[in-house]
C-alpha cells in the first residue's frame, strides 16, 4: 500500500502540480489498492484520466491573446483636405496629418493634435506666429488685433517682427512697429533708423502736437518725432524784435544746434524781402509773431490803423509761412485797454530787457540773460543787430547747458499749461 501511494504521488507530480490533482490520485488508489497488487498497480493507473489532464490544463489563453480585433480598413482612400461635421482635416495616402503646418491650395492650414484645422486662432509655429481665421486658412497681407494686441500677417501669412508698418485702416494710413514678438508696440517710444516714434495706447504712431505724458510732443504726418518738450523741465522763451535780417540766420545757426527755438516779433515791411530767413524759422518750429507793419506805436493809433498795421503783417507772415501770427509784442511795449482790443491777441511783453538795441555789445547782452535768467522768463532780444547774433552764439549753448529749453511763446504757455488770452498782455509764463 505505501509504495502503490508512492508510485501514485510520483505520477501525479510529473502530470500536475495541482493540489486538486493529488487529491484525486490518493482516492484512486485507495479504491483500487485493494484489488490490486504491487506489480500490476502501473497498468490499471494507465488508464485513469490523469493521462489526459495536460490536454485539458490548457485551455485557450494564447488563443484569446492572438485574436486582435481586424482594423476597418476606409472603402476609399481619403487624400487632402476633407471636412466633417465643420471640421477640416487632411490626409496624405489615407494618412490623417497631426501637428503641423500645410500649404495646399495657395492656402496655409495648421493641423493640430486632434488633425482638426485651428480656427480663429494665433499659432507660433517654430517661432513664426500665424492666425487662423474661421474658414482654417492663415491671414496674409493683414492687419488683425487678436486678445487686444495687434499684428499684421506678410504674404506668407507670417507675423512681421521688429518692423516698422503703415497700414491703412477705413482710407486712413497709421505707422505700427511690430516688435520682437510680432505684437504691435502700445504706450512706447521706439527709435527705427534714428527716427524716433511714439505708438499710443491703441499701436498708431502719434502724429502732429500731442502729449505724451509729462512731455509735449510734435510729429509729422508719418509720425516722426520733431520736438519734444519736457513739461517738468525748466524753459525760457527767446525773443528777437525788429527783424527779420541777415543776422537773423546767425541766430538760427546758433538754435538749430541745441534743437532750440524762438519767436521772432517780425516788422510786416522786411518780411517779403527776408522770405528765407522766416521761412527757416518757421521751418525749425520757431514762432513768428506781430511787431506791426512799420514798429509803430500802437498807443498813437486809431483802432483802424491798428487792425490794419496788424492784418497787414499777418498776412505778410501767413503769405511766406502758409500760417498766420497768432502773438503781438506791441513796440516799444506800449499798451492801454483800447490797443489790446483792436489787436485782439495776446500781447507778448518781457521779464528780462537785454537792452541790446542800447549797449550794442555783445558781452552785456550775455550777462544780463546770465545774471537774472529763471524758469519761464521771456527775454528780449533784436535781431537786427550783429552783437546780438553774438551775443546769442554764446547765450544759447550756455542755457541748454544750463537745463533750459529753448521755446517759443507759445510753447511755454503750453508746457506751463498757462493759455494766453486775447487782450491780455505776458511778460513771464511760470
Ligand atoms: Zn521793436
Amino acid at each position: 500500500m505505501k509504495k502503490i501511494i508512492t508510485f501514485v504521488m510520483a505520477v501525479s507530480l510529473i502530470f500536475s502540480s495541482f493540489g486538486e490533482d493529488l487529491a484525486l490520485a490518493y482516492d484512486i488508489a485507495a479504491k483500487d489498492g485493494k484489488q490490486t497488487d504491487a506489480n500490476s498497480g502501473e497498468g490499471a493507473l494507465t488508464e485513469e484520466p490523469l493521462n489526459e489532464e495536460p490536454a485539458e490544463e490548457d485551455p485557450s489563453q494564447d488563443d484569446l491573446v492572438s485574436q486582435e480585433p481586424s482594423q476597418d480598413e476606409p472603402a476609399v482612400l481619403l487624400d487632402g483636405l476633407v471636412e466633417e461635421d465643420g471640421d477640416i482635416y487632411y490626409y496624405v495616402d489615407g494618412k490623417m496629418v497631426r501637428s503641423e503646418l500645410v500649404k495646399t491650395g495657395g492656402n496655409i492650414y495648421y493641423f493640430s493634435n486632434d488633425g482638426t484645422a485651428l480656427k480663429r486662432l494665433l499659432k507660433d509655429v517654430d517661432g513664426d506666429i500665424y492666425y487662423f481665421s474661421k474658414d482654417g486658412t492663415a491671414l496674409k497681407n493683414a492687419f488683425k488685433k487678436v486678445k487686444n494686441n495687434y499684428y499684421y500677417f506678410g504674404k506668407k501669412g507670417k507675423a512681421i517682427k521688429n518692423q516698422l508698418k503703415t497700414v491703412k485702416i477705413k482710407g486712413e494710413k497709421y505707422r505700427f512697429y511690430f516688435g520682437k514678438k510680432a505684437r504691435a508696440l502700445k504706450k512706447k517710444w521706439k527709435s527705427v533708423n534714428g527716427k524716433t516714434y511714439y505708438f499710443r495706447k491703441n499701436a498708431r504712431a502719434a502724429t502732429g502736437t500731442t502729449w505724451v505724458s509729462k512731455y509735449y510732443c510734435r510729429f509729422t504726418k508719418k509720425g516722426v518725432l520733431k520736438r519734444r518738450l519736457d513739461s517738468k523741465k525748466k524753459a525760457v522763451a527767446l525773443t528777437y524784435d525788429d527783424g527779420p535780417s541777415s543776422n537773423t540766420e546767425t541766430i538760427l545757426d546758433a538754435l538749430e544746434k541745441v534743437d532750440g527755438c524762438a519767436t521772432f516779433f517780425v516788422v510786416g515791411y522786411l518780411v517779403k524781402s527776408h522770405a528765407s530767413y522766416v521761412k527757416r524759422a518757421y521751418r525749425m518750429g520757431c514762432e513768428i509773431g506781430n511787431h506791426t507793419w512799420k514798429h509803430q506805436n500802437l498807443t498813437s493809433l486809431s483802432s483802424a490803423a491798428i487792425n490794419k498795421t496788424i492784418s497787414d503783417t499777418n498776412n505778410s507772415v501767413k503769405k511766406v509761412t502758409g500760417k498766420a501770427p497768432v502773438l503781438t509784442r506791441p513796440p516799444y511795449g506800449s499798451k492801454n485797454s483800447s490797443v489790446a482790443s483792436a489787436v485782439n491777441m495776446p500781447l507778448i511783453l518781457w521779464s528780462i530787457d537785454t537792452l541790446d538795441w542800447k549797449t550794442r555789445n555783445t558781452n552785456s547782452t550775455v550777462s544780463a540773460i546770465k545774471s537774472k535768467v529763471k524758469d519761464g522768463d521771456i527775454i528780449l532780444m533784436h535781431d537786427l543787430y550783429a552783437q546780438t547774433a553774438a551775443a546769442s552764439k554764446i547765450i544759447i549753448p550756455y542755457l541748454d547747458a544750463q537745463g533750459y529749453q529753448l521755446v517759443t511763446v507759445t510753447e511755454l504757455s503750453i508746457i506751463k499749461k498757462k493759455p494766453l488770452k486775447k487782450t491780455k498782455s505776458y511778460s513771464s509764463i511760470r
